[in-house]
C-alpha cells in the first residue's frame, strides 16, 4: 500500500472493533497511527501490539465530544509526527429505541458523539490540513444514513448528518485545497456497538444479530482502500454490507 506508507492518520474510536482494526491494519502498512479514545487502557494494549508487530503508534486519551480534547489531539499529533495526513472519525455510539421510550439523555448522547464529534474533529484538522493543501477525512457513517428503521430514528439522523457534513466538506474543500472527504458505510459489522444499547427490546433484537455481522477487519479494508487510493483520486463513498443478511 504505496500511498498509506508514511501517512500520518488519526483514529478516533480506536479503542475497540473497527478502530482497532484499522489502526492495525494501517500500521502494518506503514503509516504512524495516533489512537484515540477515552479507555487508555485498551489504547495502550493495542499500542503495544502494533509496537511488538514493527509498526509505529501512540495513544492519547480523547473524548471527541469535548472540542478542546480534539484540539490538543490535533496539536500532539503536529508535534509528534508534523503533520496530519488522515483524520479517521469512526468514534461512535447506538443506544437505539423507540422515540416513545423519551430515552433523551441518549439521544444527546448520539447527537454529541456521532455528530458533535465528527465536527470537533474536522475543526481540530482542517487548519492543518489547509495550511497543508492536503489531507483526507474519513468519516464513518453507516447503512443507517441512508434507511430508517424503527428503533434506530435518533443514530439514524445522526448517520444521515454524517453524510451530509462529509458532502459539504467534499464540495468546499476538495477543489480549493486538494482535501479529500471519504464516506464509510457498514452494514452490520462485529463490534462492541452493541454494548451501548439499553432497550430491552432492542437488545433482544440486537441479541439476534449477534455474530451475524461481517469482520471489523473489512470494513479496516475499506478504509485503508480510501487512504491509499492516489491523492487525486477521491473515493466519497464506500458501503460494505454482509453478504448474508
Ligand atoms: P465499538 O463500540 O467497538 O467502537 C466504538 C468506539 O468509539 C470505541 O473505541 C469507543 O471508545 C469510541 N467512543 C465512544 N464514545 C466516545 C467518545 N465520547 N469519545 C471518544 N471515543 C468514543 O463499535 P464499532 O467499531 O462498530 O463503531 C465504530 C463506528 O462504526 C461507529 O461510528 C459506528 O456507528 C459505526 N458503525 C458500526 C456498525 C456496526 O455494525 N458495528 C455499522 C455501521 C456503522 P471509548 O469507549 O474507549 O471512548
Amino acid at each position: 500500500m504505496e500511498n498509506v506508507q508514511h501517512k500520518v492518520v488519526i483514529i478516533t474510536g480506536a479503542s475497540s472493533g473497527i478502530g482497532e482494526a484499522t489502526a492495525k491494519l494501517l500500521a502494518r502498512n506503514g503509516a504512524k497511527v495516533v489512537l484515540a479514545a477515552r479507555r487508555e487502557e485498551r489504547l495502550h494494549a493495542i499500542v503495544n501490539d502494533i509496537l511488538a508487530a514493527g509498526g509505529e503508534a501512540v495513544a492519547v486519551r480523547a473524548d471527541v465530544v469535548s472540542a478542546a480534547d480534539m484540539q490538543q489531539l490535533a496539536k500532539f499529533t503536529l508535534d509528534t509526527y508534523g503533520r496530519i495526513d488522515v483524520l479517521v472519525n469512526n468514534a461512535g455510539v447506538m443506544p437505539n429505541s423507540r422515540l416513545n421510550e423519551l430515552r433523551v439523555e441518549e439521544w444527546d448522547q448520539m447527537i454529541d458523539v456521532n455528530v458533535k464529534g465528527v465536527l470537533h474533529g474536522i475543526a481540530a484538522v482542517l487548519p492543518v490540513m489547509r495550511e497543508q493543501q492536503s489531507g483526507h477525512v474519513i468519516n464513518l457513517s453507516s447503512t443507517s444514513g441512508y434507511q430508517v428503521s424503527p428503533t434506530s430514528a435518533v443514530y439514524a439522523a445522526t448517520k444521515f448528518a454524517v453524510r451530509a457534513i462529509s458532502e459539504g466538506l467534499r464540495l468546499e474543500e476538495s477543489a480549493a485545497s486538494g482535501i479529500r472527504s471519504t464516506v464509510i458505510a457498514p452494514g452490520l459489522t462485529n463490534t462492541e456497538l452493541f454494548d451501548t444499547i439499553t432497550s430491552p427490546e432492542v437488545q433482544a433484537f440486537a441479541s439476534q444479530l449477534s455474530g451475524k455481522g461481517i469482520a471489523p477487519a473489512s470494513i479496516a479494508r475499506a478504509i485503508a482502500f480510501a487512504i491509499n487510493e492516489p491523492d487525486d483520486s477521491l473515493i466519497s463513498e464506500i458501503m460494505v454490507r454482509p453478504t448474508a443478511l
